[in-house]
């Protein structure tokens, strides 16, 4: 018992920044997104969830539903084993097949979460390729981070969403080693988008491998979905572009596409591919009819739209501050843990609005932030009621206003 001390000293620690994480017990209803029902005994039963990445409803598609059903009812529940040992099902095969022609790539792969993917797959190229170096953007998702950390290989860091600084660093670099640029698409907690051709560009001149993050971004871009980089006309120009199943899509998993080569690669020497039980055939069903779904629907992601641009403006009359950022993604930037919280509790208990605090480490210190997510399925009144209740507390807890 002696132990938990340690356990509770860091704790404690955590708490004392407002940095302790306290997740938020809902119970999401279906054909009711985005209201959830509240297990917060000082919140109201119904509240409407704001910070979602279940970003167009797909959750609760009726299609995507009857696909699952109907896959457990004929395959069960889970796979069975490994890919390798028994447990690949038709059903991934067929996502695979749907993944690899939403990006327009040879061949796809998938992993238990979009996590697991970025950690396999950089993981796997920077230790396999001798001499590998890995330029990544300084704002990389923690999944990235941490899979170059495991490769060893040499890690340079660019300046965020500067082709210039890529540029100087792939130069610096002798030429014949491998070298893989890696980046994302929408960055989620600031909701920018990368200048993608600039940085496809610098790293053809340096014959460098492009490795795109579009977890963000599938099914939200592109006419079919495909992300920014089907959106600029720049997919077939980036070496691997990597997704996920678990947020526009709805279901759960991460894939990575590319070249038959590349992904032969990944599938026959990364451990976290290798050695863990394949998705449930039931979600890779699910996915699959999300994808197909949203490749000709245009309808989610112009209602979707319609909703963003309505929050922000009313933002803007309130002359609530936001970042400017051309994503679906609306950051009220706080920079105050405490007073994020605060907030958050307050949205939350009083007027039934559920929106996550989101503190450091996701975030650096003092850049604290409450992120919205509108939805095609938040209604107009919904929007109403989230500015009516931000404006009340703008007022009451003095917080600087810009000028409107
Ligand atoms: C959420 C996220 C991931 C991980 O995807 P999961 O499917 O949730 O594991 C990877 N990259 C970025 C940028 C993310 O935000």
């Amino acid at each position: 018992m002696e132990f938990d001390a340690l356990f509770t000293a860091q704790l404690d620690a955590l708490k004392e920044e407002g940095n302790y994480r306290i997740f938020a017990e809902l119970e999401r209803r279906c054909g009711q997104f985005p209201t959830a029902r509240s297990h917060d005994d000082e919140a109201p039963d119904e509240v409407t969830v704001w910070c979602s990445n279940d970003y167009l409803g797909m959750g609760q598609h009726p299609a995507v539903i009857q696909a699952m059903k109907e896959t457990v009812d004929s395959c069960g529940t889970g796979a069975g084993g490994t890919r390798n040992i028994s447990g690949t099902n038709y059903h991934h095969v067929r996502l695979e097949a749907e993944l690899a022609d939403l990006h327009g790539k040879e061949a796809a792969l998938l992993f238990t979460s979009g996590y697991v993917s970025n950690w396999a797959a950089l993981s796997t190229l920077g230790s396999r390729l001798p001499d590998c170096v890995i330029l990544s953007d300084a704002l990389n998702h923690a999944s990235m981070i941490e899979g170059i950390r495991h490769s060893r290989a040499r890690k340079i860091i660019w300046k965020h969403n500067d082709p210039e600084d890529l540029d100087r660093k792939l130069a610096a670099l002798p030429a014949n080693a491998p070298k893989i640029v890696a980046f994302e698409s929408v960055y989620s907690m600031d909701g920018d988008i990368c200048p993608m051709a600039e940085i496809v560009e610098v790293a053809e001149k340096h014959g460098a491998m492009t490795y795109l993050d579009e977890v963000h971004a599938v099914g939200l871009y592109g006419s079919r979905g495909g992300g920014i980089s089907e959106r600029e006309g720049l997919a077939d120009r980036i070496t691997l572009i990597e997704g996920t199943l678990g947020k526009a899509f709805g279901c759960m998993g991460g894939y990575i596409t590319g070249s038959r080569a590349l992904c032969d690669f990944i599938r026959s020497f990364a451990s976290g591919f290798i050695f863990t039980t394949a998705l449930p055939p039931a979600v890779a069903a699910a996915a699959q009819t999300s994808i197909a779904h949203l490749k000709t629907s245009q309808v989610e992601r112009m209602r979707q739209r319609r909703q963003v641009a309505r929050l922000r403006a009313m933002l803007d009359a309130r002359g609530i501050p936001h970042l400017d950022n051309p994503s679906h993604i609306i950051p009220v930037m706080i920079k105050d843990p405490v007073k994020c919280r605060m907030l958050a509790d307050i949205l939350m208990r009083e007027y039934g609005i559920y929106v996550q605090p989101i503190n450091y480490p996701t975030v650096p210190k003092g850049t604290e932030r409450l992120r919205f997510t509108p939805s095609p399925l938040h209604s107009d009144a919904d929007i109403d009621r989230l500015v009516e209740a931000l404006t009340v507390l703008w007022k009451q807890c003095a917080i600087a206003h810009q000028v409107a």
